[in-house]
């Protein structure tokens, strides 16, 4: 895997600035203020758009802020210029979902994910703008997603990995009924600055816990224990080198005013003395696909591939991680060649260390 491909296989849409919510370690840094995405920047976008997806499968990602915080009129106008043939999808805090938002999903065939970190006492950092739990509406509007039968995955950000409470977790998702579960350990990232430093032992515990309790019951698609475990068993099969892609994805991230961020929608919306807003162009004045075609010029994202070699030469999990992401080194370095973070710590190399620990007290002794 060497450099960025000019081709995404999707692209992340911010249809406003603005959260309905304000949950304690969230890193966005505009999310009290409604800065909505003009329909041009959507269509725009949709005119890069189209060719990819007419040679295969193409995904559109309504990210936020909150994107139905946008409203359906405003959202269905963004939706209109990609046409049929690529698939749109939500990462949604849930609190806005009622009846009339499941009947818009159905309509445009979108995807719903749902921020929730598990039971109720495990959601105490998803709060209102007053401070208030946002527990209730978040299970109202998953429970109008099951009323009107649409499968949704989950997305639970985990604060305070350690062993007891993967099962926990694991369970409550199977009770939410989600097909697809993500689970992300906090992050320092964007106006989020509390440490993720976490004990190592704690973390790989956690890991090894949530592959048991998955491998009990693997009804849902487990994103970071699936991926691991197809990592294990390339490894095993001497097929490893041909897991990750020959080129990093660059995921761009169009921000509401049409700015593109490659690699790390993270880092949209923030500044540097020495690294400016960190886009890459705008699609109101460049197409998309000649800004991507171009991405790897800019210089922030020059010094991330200088990073990403450093780890491939240093670290022995750089085959299943692929050089970690760049707005983890820029939260925590801040700078992006640098290699390690907390982050790779915690949710690559402590997950590597899991899925084996769990191989170790798991499997019988070979006869
Ligand atoms: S685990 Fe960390 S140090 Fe290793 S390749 Fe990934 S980002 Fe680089």
């Amino acid at each position: 895997m060497r450099g960025i491909a000019a081709v995404p296989s999707y692209v992340v849409m911010q249809p406003t600035t603005l959260c309905n919510l304000d949950c304690v370690y969230c890193y966005l840094p505009l999310r009290a203020a409604d800065r909505r995405m003009p329909v041009p920047v959507a269509e725009a976008v949709a005119a890069s758009v189209r060719p990819w997806a007419a040679s295969g499968r193409f995904s559109v990602v309504w990210h936020g802020g909150e994107p139905l915080a946008a409203g359906r009129d405003h959202l269905a106008a963004l939706l209109a210029p990609f046409g049929p043939g690529v698939e749109h999808h939500v990462q949604t805090n849930a609190t806005l979902i009622d009846d009339a938002w499941c009947g818009f999903f159905a309509e445009h065939g979108i995807r719903v994910s749902v921020s929730v970190d598990g039971p109720r006492d495990r959601n105490g950092e998803r709060v209102t703008r007053g401070g208030r739990p946002a527990y209730d509406r978040i299970l109202a509007g998953v429970a109008a997603l099951r009323r009107h039968g649409l499968p949704f995955s989950a997305l639970a950000v985990v604060s305070r990995p350690e062993p007891g409470l993967a099962t926990e977790l694991y369970d409550y998702f199977l009770e939410l009924g989600c097909d697809v579960l993500g689970i992300n350990i906090e992050e320092t990232e964007g106006v989020n600055t509390r440490t993720n430093a976490r004990d190592a032992a704690a973390v790989t515990g956690f890991w090894a816990e949530l592959v048991g309790a998955w491998r009990r019951d693997p009804r849902i698609h487990l994103r970071e224990v699936e991926w691991s475990l197809r990592y294990a068993g390339a490894v095993l099969a001497g097929a490893a080198d041909d897991l990750l892609p020959r080129r990093l994805d660059p995921i761009p991230t169009v921000a509401h005013d049409g700015s593109v961020v490659v690699l790390s929608p993270e880092l949209a919306g923030f500044t540097d003395p020495h690294y400016g807003d960190f886009s890459s162009g705008n699609v109101l004045t460049t197409p998309l696909a000649e800004i991507l075609a171009g991405a790897g010029r800019t210089p922030w994202v020059r010094e991330f591939l200088t990073g990403v070699e450093a780890c491939r030469s240093s670290c022995p999990y750089f085959g299943f991680c692929g050089g970690g992401h760049a707005a983890n080194r820029y939260f925590e370095l801040g700078r992006f060649d640098g290699t390690e973070t907390e982050h790779c710590r915690n949710s690559k190399i402590r997950l590597l260390e899991g899925v084996l620990e769990h191989a170790r007290d798991h499997e019988s002794p070979a006869a």
